[in-house]
Protein backbone atom coordinates (compact mmCIF):
# COMPACT_ATOMS: atom_id res chain seq x y z
CA UNK A 1 0.00 0.00 0.00
CA UNK A 2 2.78 2.21 1.13
CA UNK A 3 5.56 2.57 -1.23
CA UNK A 4 7.07 6.27 -0.91
CA UNK A 5 5.09 6.94 2.34
CA UNK A 6 8.72 6.82 4.73
CA UNK A 7 9.69 10.16 1.86
CA UNK A 8 6.63 11.62 2.75
CA UNK A 9 6.70 10.98 6.14
CA UNK A 10 10.11 12.53 6.11
CA UNK A 11 9.44 15.27 3.82
CA UNK A 12 7.55 17.03 6.78
CA UNK A 13 10.51 16.49 8.87
CA UNK A 14 12.67 18.77 6.89
CA UNK A 15 10.34 21.29 6.42
CA UNK A 16 9.38 21.42 9.72
CA UNK A 17 13.15 21.43 11.10
CA UNK A 18 13.77 23.77 8.52
CA UNK A 19 11.65 26.30 9.93
CA UNK A 20 12.71 25.63 13.49
CA UNK A 21 16.22 26.26 11.74
CA UNK A 22 17.43 22.69 13.55
CA UNK A 23 21.28 21.68 12.45
CA UNK A 24 21.26 19.47 9.22
CA UNK A 25 22.94 16.39 11.00
CA UNK A 26 20.22 16.65 13.42
CA UNK A 27 17.52 16.53 11.21
CA UNK A 28 19.14 13.92 9.36
CA UNK A 29 19.33 11.60 12.87
CA UNK A 30 15.42 11.88 13.36
CA UNK A 31 14.70 11.01 10.07
CA UNK A 32 16.38 7.53 10.34
CA UNK A 33 14.74 4.69 12.20
CA UNK A 34 16.98 3.74 15.54
CA UNK A 35 16.03 -0.35 14.52
CA UNK A 36 14.84 -1.91 11.88
CA UNK A 37 13.78 -5.88 13.30
CA UNK A 38 12.50 -8.11 10.52
CA UNK A 39 11.66 -11.53 10.85
CA UNK A 40 9.55 -14.39 8.79
CA UNK A 41 6.67 -16.02 11.00
CA UNK A 42 5.75 -19.37 10.05
CA UNK A 43 2.45 -20.30 10.63
CA UNK A 44 0.90 -23.86 8.78
CA UNK A 45 3.87 -24.30 6.61
CA UNK A 46 3.22 -20.68 5.11
CA UNK A 47 6.07 -17.49 6.04
CA UNK A 48 4.78 -14.33 6.24
CA UNK A 49 7.13 -11.33 6.48
CA UNK A 50 6.82 -9.12 9.78
CA UNK A 51 8.61 -6.14 11.02
CA UNK A 52 8.98 -4.14 13.98
CA UNK A 53 10.44 -0.78 13.24
CA UNK A 54 11.52 1.31 16.86
CA UNK A 55 12.00 5.01 14.95
CA UNK A 56 12.79 7.26 18.16
CA UNK A 57 13.14 7.20 21.79
CA UNK A 58 14.83 10.31 23.24
CA UNK A 59 11.52 11.36 24.95
CA UNK A 60 10.57 7.95 26.41
CA UNK A 61 10.12 4.24 25.02
CA UNK A 62 9.00 3.41 21.59
CA UNK A 63 5.11 2.98 20.95
CA UNK A 64 3.08 1.98 18.02
CA UNK A 65 0.43 -0.39 16.72
CA UNK A 66 0.67 -3.82 14.85
CA UNK A 67 -0.67 -3.89 11.62
CA UNK A 68 -1.50 -7.20 9.90
CA UNK A 69 -2.20 -6.46 6.34
CA UNK A 70 -1.74 -8.36 3.41
CA UNK A 71 -0.06 -4.54 1.88
CA UNK A 72 2.05 -4.17 4.59
CA UNK A 73 5.58 -3.29 3.47
CA UNK A 74 8.88 -2.04 5.45
CA UNK A 75 8.66 1.07 3.80
CA UNK A 76 4.70 1.47 5.39
CA UNK A 77 6.14 0.66 8.58
CA UNK A 78 8.77 2.62 8.57
CA UNK A 79 6.22 5.58 7.86
CA UNK A 80 4.16 4.75 10.71
CA UNK A 81 6.54 5.08 13.08
CA UNK A 82 7.99 7.96 11.99
CA UNK A 83 4.11 9.49 12.44
CA UNK A 84 4.31 8.19 15.99
CA UNK A 85 6.99 9.67 16.92
CA UNK A 86 5.37 13.22 16.03
CA UNK A 87 2.12 12.29 16.85
CA UNK A 88 2.97 11.05 20.57
CA UNK A 89 5.33 14.64 20.71
CA UNK A 90 2.59 16.46 19.48
CA UNK A 91 0.55 15.24 22.06
CA UNK A 92 2.83 15.47 24.76
CA UNK A 93 2.90 12.14 25.91
CA UNK A 94 6.50 10.63 27.24
CA UNK A 95 7.24 7.97 24.51
CA UNK A 96 8.84 7.70 21.38
CA UNK A 97 7.38 6.07 18.38
CA UNK A 98 7.84 2.72 16.86
CA UNK A 99 5.11 0.22 14.77
CA UNK A 100 4.67 -3.41 13.82
CA UNK A 101 2.95 -5.17 11.07
CA UNK A 102 2.90 -8.88 9.39
CA UNK A 103 2.29 -8.59 5.61
CA UNK A 104 -1.20 -11.26 5.92
CA UNK A 105 -4.68 -11.45 5.05
CA UNK A 106 -6.63 -12.07 7.91
CA UNK A 107 -9.59 -12.91 6.25
CA UNK A 108 -7.76 -15.83 4.87
CA UNK A 109 -6.86 -17.10 8.71
CA UNK A 110 -9.02 -19.44 11.17
CA UNK A 111 -9.24 -17.85 14.16
CA UNK A 112 -6.31 -20.78 15.66
CA UNK A 113 -4.19 -19.11 12.76
CA UNK A 114 -4.64 -16.09 14.02
CA UNK A 115 -3.49 -16.64 17.26
CA UNK A 116 -0.35 -18.56 15.98
CA UNK A 117 0.63 -15.36 13.46
CA UNK A 118 -0.38 -13.66 17.08
CA UNK A 119 2.56 -15.51 19.49
CA UNK A 120 4.68 -15.74 16.30
CA UNK A 121 5.12 -12.44 16.20
CA UNK A 122 6.32 -12.11 20.12
CA UNK A 123 8.94 -14.90 20.16
CA UNK A 124 10.33 -13.00 16.64
CA UNK A 125 10.36 -9.35 18.41
CA UNK A 126 10.05 -10.05 22.83
CA UNK A 127 13.76 -9.23 23.48
CA UNK A 128 12.69 -5.94 22.00
CA UNK A 129 9.76 -5.24 23.66
CA UNK A 130 8.41 -4.26 27.41
CA UNK A 131 7.05 -1.47 28.88
CA UNK A 132 9.91 0.87 29.72
CA UNK A 133 11.64 -0.37 26.01
CA UNK A 134 8.62 -0.56 23.29
CA UNK A 135 4.93 -0.95 24.08
CA UNK A 136 2.62 -1.92 21.05
CA UNK A 137 -0.91 -1.44 20.40
CA UNK A 138 -3.67 -2.66 18.18
CA UNK A 139 -3.94 -1.48 14.29
CA UNK A 140 -5.76 -2.18 11.18
CA UNK A 141 -7.51 -5.70 12.07
CA UNK A 142 -5.35 -6.17 15.14
CA UNK A 143 -7.69 -6.42 18.31
CA UNK A 144 -7.73 -6.51 22.27
CA UNK A 145 -7.88 -10.35 21.74
CA UNK A 146 -4.67 -10.23 19.17
CA UNK A 147 -2.76 -7.83 22.25
CA UNK A 148 -4.52 -10.78 24.80
CA UNK A 149 -1.79 -13.57 22.90
CA UNK A 150 0.71 -11.58 22.82
CA UNK A 151 0.76 -10.41 26.13
CA UNK A 152 0.35 -14.01 27.64
CA UNK A 153 3.05 -15.27 24.83
CA UNK A 154 5.10 -12.26 26.20
CA UNK A 155 4.86 -13.11 29.75
CA UNK A 156 5.45 -17.05 29.78
CA UNK A 157 8.68 -16.27 27.71
CA UNK A 158 9.44 -14.12 30.44
CA UNK A 159 7.92 -15.55 33.35
CA UNK A 160 6.68 -12.46 34.89
CA UNK A 161 3.34 -10.58 34.69
CA UNK A 162 4.24 -7.04 32.25
CA UNK A 163 0.74 -5.77 31.40
CA UNK A 164 1.71 -2.35 30.22
CA UNK A 165 4.21 -4.24 27.41
CA UNK A 166 0.71 -3.82 25.52
CA UNK A 167 -1.72 -1.15 25.49
CA UNK A 168 -5.35 -1.97 23.70
CA UNK A 169 -6.07 -5.34 25.92
CA UNK A 170 -9.34 -6.65 26.64
CA UNK A 171 -10.00 -4.79 30.28
CA UNK A 172 -9.90 -8.15 31.96
CA UNK A 173 -6.17 -7.84 31.36
CA UNK A 174 -5.80 -4.65 32.47
CA UNK A 175 -7.07 -2.85 29.53
CA UNK A 176 -9.22 0.57 29.79
CA UNK A 177 -12.63 0.57 28.54
CA UNK A 178 -12.03 3.86 26.56
CA UNK A 179 -9.50 2.49 24.28
CA UNK A 180 -11.91 0.73 21.81
CA UNK A 181 -13.35 3.94 21.01
CA UNK A 182 -10.79 6.75 21.62
CA UNK A 183 -9.64 7.34 18.56
CA UNK A 184 -13.09 8.21 17.29
CA UNK A 185 -13.90 9.75 20.19
CA UNK A 186 -10.42 11.96 20.22
CA UNK A 187 -11.85 12.92 16.76
CA UNK A 188 -14.90 13.62 17.57
CA UNK A 189 -13.38 16.24 20.09
CA UNK A 190 -11.24 17.65 17.27
CA UNK A 191 -14.35 18.07 15.36
CA UNK A 192 -16.02 19.46 18.25
CA UNK A 193 -13.04 22.08 19.24
CA UNK A 194 -12.98 22.84 15.18
CA UNK A 195 -16.43 23.92 15.16
CA UNK A 196 -16.36 25.90 18.43
CA UNK A 197 -13.55 28.33 16.67
CA UNK A 198 -15.48 28.45 13.14
CA UNK A 199 -18.80 29.60 15.02
CA UNK A 200 -20.67 26.88 13.38
CA UNK A 201 -23.75 24.90 15.32
CA UNK A 202 -22.95 20.89 15.21
CA UNK A 203 -26.39 20.59 13.95
CA UNK A 204 -25.12 22.35 10.70
CA UNK A 205 -22.06 20.62 10.10
CA UNK A 206 -22.82 17.78 7.40
CA UNK A 207 -19.84 14.69 7.41
CA UNK A 208 -18.94 12.10 5.38
CA UNK A 209 -16.53 9.36 6.80
CA UNK A 210 -14.91 7.03 4.46
CA UNK A 211 -14.35 3.83 6.52
CA UNK A 212 -16.99 2.58 8.61
CA UNK A 213 -14.19 0.40 11.06
CA UNK A 214 -12.89 1.13 14.48
CA UNK A 215 -11.87 4.56 14.35
CA UNK A 216 -14.77 5.61 11.74
CA UNK A 217 -17.61 3.91 13.55
CA UNK A 218 -16.84 5.36 16.83
CA UNK A 219 -16.13 9.03 15.68
CA UNK A 220 -19.59 8.99 13.19
CA UNK A 221 -21.12 8.15 16.46
CA UNK A 222 -20.05 10.39 18.70
CA UNK A 223 -20.31 13.20 16.16
CA UNK A 224 -24.32 12.07 15.72
CA UNK A 225 -24.72 11.81 19.11
CA UNK A 226 -23.60 15.74 19.66
CA UNK A 227 -25.93 16.57 16.56
CA UNK A 228 -23.58 16.36 13.80
CA UNK A 229 -25.62 15.20 10.46
CA UNK A 230 -24.03 12.21 9.10
CA UNK A 231 -24.72 11.79 5.53
CA UNK A 232 -22.28 9.60 4.21
CA UNK A 233 -19.90 6.49 5.15
CA UNK A 234 -18.29 3.61 3.46
CA UNK A 235 -16.25 0.44 3.87
CA UNK A 236 -14.37 -1.52 1.38
CA UNK A 237 -16.89 -2.74 -0.17
CA UNK A 238 -18.89 0.38 -0.89
CA UNK A 239 -20.87 3.50 0.02
CA UNK A 240 -24.15 4.60 1.55
CA UNK A 241 -25.31 8.44 1.08
CA UNK A 242 -28.13 9.87 2.82
CA UNK A 243 -28.94 13.58 2.96
CA UNK A 244 -31.54 13.27 6.22
CA UNK A 245 -28.56 12.08 7.85
CA UNK A 246 -27.62 8.12 8.69
CA UNK A 247 -27.72 6.37 12.47
CA UNK A 248 -24.41 5.36 13.12
CA UNK A 249 -25.27 2.26 15.35
CA UNK A 250 -28.62 1.40 13.16
CA UNK A 251 -25.57 1.13 9.91
CA UNK A 252 -23.35 -0.73 12.31
CA UNK A 253 -26.08 -3.03 13.11
CA UNK A 254 -26.53 -4.06 9.05
CA UNK A 255 -22.68 -3.86 9.00
CA UNK A 256 -22.63 -6.58 10.99
CA UNK A 257 -25.10 -8.27 9.67
CA UNK A 258 -24.60 -8.38 6.33
CA UNK A 259 -21.21 -7.65 6.22
CA UNK A 260 -21.15 -3.97 4.90
CA UNK A 261 -22.66 -0.73 5.08
CA UNK A 262 -24.11 -1.06 1.81
CA UNK A 263 -26.62 -3.78 3.66
CA UNK A 264 -28.00 -1.18 5.18
CA UNK A 265 -31.58 -0.12 3.64
CA UNK A 266 -32.47 3.27 3.91
CA UNK A 267 -29.63 4.91 1.99
CA UNK A 268 -28.44 5.58 -1.84
CA UNK A 269 -25.54 3.27 -2.98
CA UNK A 270 -22.51 5.43 -4.27
CA UNK A 271 -19.21 4.42 -4.74
CA UNK A 272 -16.10 5.26 -2.26
CA UNK A 273 -15.04 8.14 -5.48
CA UNK A 274 -18.42 9.57 -5.06
CA UNK A 275 -18.06 10.14 -0.67
CA UNK A 276 -14.63 11.24 -1.22
CA UNK A 277 -16.13 14.16 -3.56
CA UNK A 278 -19.58 14.99 -1.62
CA UNK A 279 -20.22 18.95 -0.68
CA UNK A 280 -19.82 18.39 3.09
CA UNK A 281 -18.68 20.07 5.67
CA UNK A 282 -16.60 17.66 7.01
CA UNK A 283 -14.75 14.57 5.29
CA UNK A 284 -13.42 12.30 7.29
CA UNK A 285 -10.91 9.96 5.62
CA UNK A 286 -10.92 6.68 8.52
CA UNK A 287 -9.42 3.91 6.28
CA UNK A 288 -5.73 3.70 5.00
CA UNK A 289 -3.44 6.04 3.72
CA UNK A 290 -3.21 7.71 -0.48
CA UNK A 291 -6.77 8.03 -0.40
CA UNK A 292 -6.43 11.44 -1.35
CA UNK A 293 -3.79 12.43 -3.73
CA UNK A 294 -2.93 14.84 -6.42
CA UNK A 295 -5.14 12.72 -9.15
CA UNK A 296 -8.07 13.54 -6.74
CA UNK A 297 -7.53 16.43 -4.53
CA UNK A 298 -9.44 19.00 -7.34
CA UNK A 299 -12.47 17.06 -7.47
CA UNK A 300 -12.69 17.32 -3.09
CA UNK A 301 -15.57 19.64 -2.24
CA UNK A 302 -15.64 19.25 1.88
CA UNK A 303 -15.06 22.59 3.41
CA UNK A 304 -12.43 19.95 6.03
CA UNK A 305 -11.01 17.42 6.15
CA UNK A 306 -10.24 15.81 9.37
CA UNK A 307 -7.88 12.89 9.16
CA UNK A 308 -8.00 10.10 11.41
CA UNK A 309 -6.44 7.37 9.22
CA UNK A 310 -2.99 7.80 8.91
CA UNK A 311 -1.20 9.17 6.22
CA UNK A 312 -4.63 9.27 3.84
CA UNK A 313 -3.75 12.65 2.14
CA UNK A 314 -0.60 12.49 0.42
CA UNK A 315 1.76 15.48 -0.05
CA UNK A 316 0.43 16.44 -3.27
CA UNK A 317 -2.96 15.97 -2.72
CA UNK A 318 -2.47 18.70 0.49
CA UNK A 319 -1.02 21.16 -1.51
CA UNK A 320 -3.79 20.64 -3.34
CA UNK A 321 -6.42 21.01 -1.24
CA UNK A 322 -3.93 24.06 0.54
CA UNK A 323 -4.56 25.96 -2.40
CA UNK A 324 -8.17 25.23 -3.12
CA UNK A 325 -8.62 26.82 0.77
CA UNK A 326 -9.66 23.24 2.43
CA UNK A 327 -7.91 22.65 5.73
CA UNK A 328 -6.52 19.36 6.63
CA UNK A 329 -6.18 18.21 10.33
CA UNK A 330 -3.41 16.38 10.24
CA UNK A 331 -3.92 12.85 11.27
CA UNK A 332 -0.57 13.18 13.87
CA UNK A 333 -3.06 15.48 15.53
CA UNK A 334 -6.73 14.21 14.78
CA UNK A 335 -6.21 10.48 15.55
CA UNK A 336 -4.26 10.63 18.27
CA UNK A 337 -6.89 10.02 21.12
CA UNK A 338 -6.00 6.20 20.66
CA UNK A 339 -2.33 6.82 21.57
CA UNK A 340 -3.39 8.82 24.30
CA UNK A 341 -6.04 6.32 25.84
CA UNK A 342 -3.00 3.71 25.49
CA UNK A 343 -1.15 6.23 27.77
CA UNK A 344 -3.74 5.72 30.61
CA UNK A 345 -3.34 2.66 30.78
CA UNK A 346 -0.02 2.16 30.52
CA UNK A 347 0.18 4.15 33.53
CA UNK A 348 -2.62 2.98 35.29
CA UNK A 349 -0.77 -0.70 34.41
CA UNK A 350 2.81 0.61 35.67
CA UNK A 351 0.61 2.04 39.20
CA UNK A 352 -1.84 -0.87 39.02
CA UNK A 353 -4.67 1.79 40.15
CA UNK A 354 -7.51 1.86 37.98
CA UNK A 355 -9.55 4.99 37.39
CA UNK A 356 -13.53 4.71 36.47
CA UNK A 357 -14.31 5.58 32.78
CA UNK A 358 -15.65 8.78 33.25
CA UNK A 359 -12.75 10.24 34.60
CA UNK A 360 -10.01 8.38 31.97
CA UNK A 361 -12.38 9.39 29.16
CA UNK A 362 -12.01 13.12 31.01
CA UNK A 363 -8.31 12.91 30.99
CA UNK A 364 -8.43 11.76 27.19
CA UNK A 365 -10.00 14.85 26.39
CA UNK A 366 -8.25 17.50 28.10
CA UNK A 367 -5.07 15.90 27.09
CA UNK A 368 -6.12 16.01 22.87
CA UNK A 369 -7.75 19.70 23.62
CA UNK A 370 -4.28 20.97 24.88
CA UNK A 371 -2.73 19.33 22.26
CA UNK A 372 -5.20 21.15 19.41
CA UNK A 373 -5.16 24.63 21.17
CA UNK A 374 -1.28 24.54 20.87
CA UNK A 375 -1.28 23.90 17.16
CA UNK A 376 -3.86 26.14 16.66
CA UNK A 377 -2.32 29.25 18.42
CA UNK A 378 0.60 29.14 15.10
CA UNK A 379 -1.04 31.19 12.59
CA UNK A 380 1.58 31.39 10.59
CA UNK A 381 1.37 28.06 8.53
CA UNK A 382 -0.94 24.94 7.77
CA UNK A 383 -1.90 22.64 10.51
CA UNK A 384 0.22 19.86 9.45
CA UNK A 385 3.38 22.01 9.48
CA UNK A 386 2.34 23.68 12.92
CA UNK A 387 1.97 20.29 14.17
CA UNK A 388 5.38 19.24 12.85
CA UNK A 389 6.99 22.23 14.28
CA UNK A 390 6.06 21.29 17.77
CA UNK A 391 6.05 17.77 17.42
CA UNK A 392 10.11 17.91 16.25
CA UNK A 393 11.26 20.70 18.36
CA UNK A 394 9.85 18.63 21.26
CA UNK A 395 12.25 14.88 19.83
CA UNK A 396 14.77 17.50 18.88
CA UNK A 397 15.24 19.08 22.32
CA UNK A 398 15.41 15.86 24.06
CA UNK A 399 17.68 14.56 21.62
CA UNK A 400 19.99 17.24 21.99
CA UNK A 401 19.90 17.24 26.41
CA UNK A 402 20.81 13.36 25.64
CA UNK A 403 23.66 14.54 23.17
CA UNK A 404 22.99 11.55 21.55
CA UNK A 405 22.57 13.38 17.60
P1 LIG B 1 -10.41 -1.15 10.87
O1 LIG B 1 -9.81 -2.32 10.19
O2 LIG B 1 -11.26 -1.34 12.08
O3 LIG B 1 -11.33 -0.32 9.84
C1 LIG B 1 -10.91 0.07 8.57
C2 LIG B 1 -12.17 0.28 7.73
O4 LIG B 1 -11.81 0.84 6.47
C3 LIG B 1 -12.93 -1.03 7.42
O5 LIG B 1 -14.31 -0.81 7.60
C4 LIG B 1 -12.62 -1.29 5.95
O6 LIG B 1 -13.64 -2.01 5.29
C5 LIG B 1 -12.53 0.14 5.45
N1 LIG B 1 -11.81 0.28 4.18
C6 LIG B 1 -10.68 -0.34 3.75
N2 LIG B 1 -10.36 0.08 2.52
C7 LIG B 1 -11.29 0.99 2.17
C8 LIG B 1 -11.52 1.79 1.02
N3 LIG B 1 -10.69 1.74 -0.02
N4 LIG B 1 -12.57 2.63 1.02
C9 LIG B 1 -13.41 2.71 2.08
N5 LIG B 1 -13.26 1.97 3.18
C10 LIG B 1 -12.21 1.13 3.23
O7 LIG B 1 -9.19 -0.15 11.17
P2 LIG B 1 -9.14 1.07 12.18
O8 LIG B 1 -8.53 0.62 13.45
O9 LIG B 1 -10.46 1.76 12.18
O10 LIG B 1 -8.03 2.01 11.47
C11 LIG B 1 -8.37 2.85 10.38
C12 LIG B 1 -7.25 3.87 10.17
O11 LIG B 1 -7.07 4.61 11.37
C13 LIG B 1 -5.87 3.27 9.85
O12 LIG B 1 -5.19 4.18 9.00
C14 LIG B 1 -5.18 3.24 11.19
O13 LIG B 1 -3.77 3.25 11.09
C15 LIG B 1 -5.70 4.54 11.77
N6 LIG B 1 -5.62 4.60 13.23
C16 LIG B 1 -6.24 3.67 14.00
C17 LIG B 1 -6.18 3.80 15.38
C18 LIG B 1 -6.94 2.87 16.29
O14 LIG B 1 -7.01 3.15 17.48
N7 LIG B 1 -7.54 1.81 15.79
C19 LIG B 1 -5.46 4.85 15.96
C20 LIG B 1 -4.85 5.80 15.14
C21 LIG B 1 -4.94 5.66 13.76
Amino acid sequence: MGDGLFEAANKKLFEAGKLLGLDADLINTLSKPKNILTAELEVNGNSFPAFRIQHNDARGPFKGGIRFHPHVTEDEVKALAAWMTWKCSIAGLPYGGGKGGVSIDTKKLSEKELEQVSREYIRAFHKHLGPDKDIPAPDVATNPQVMAWMLDEYEKIEQRHAPGTFTGKPVELGGIAVRDSATGYGGFVVAKLLAERKNLKPSSITVAVQGFGNVGYHAARFMHKAGFRIVAVSDAKGAIHSNEGLQPEKVMQAKTTGGSVTAYPDAKHITNEDLLELGVDLLVPAALENQITEKNAHNINARFILELANGPVSPGGEKQLLADGKPVIPDVLANSGGVIASYLEWVQNNYGYYWEDEEARQKLESVIARAFNTVMEDSETDLRTAAYKIGVKRVANAALLRGNT
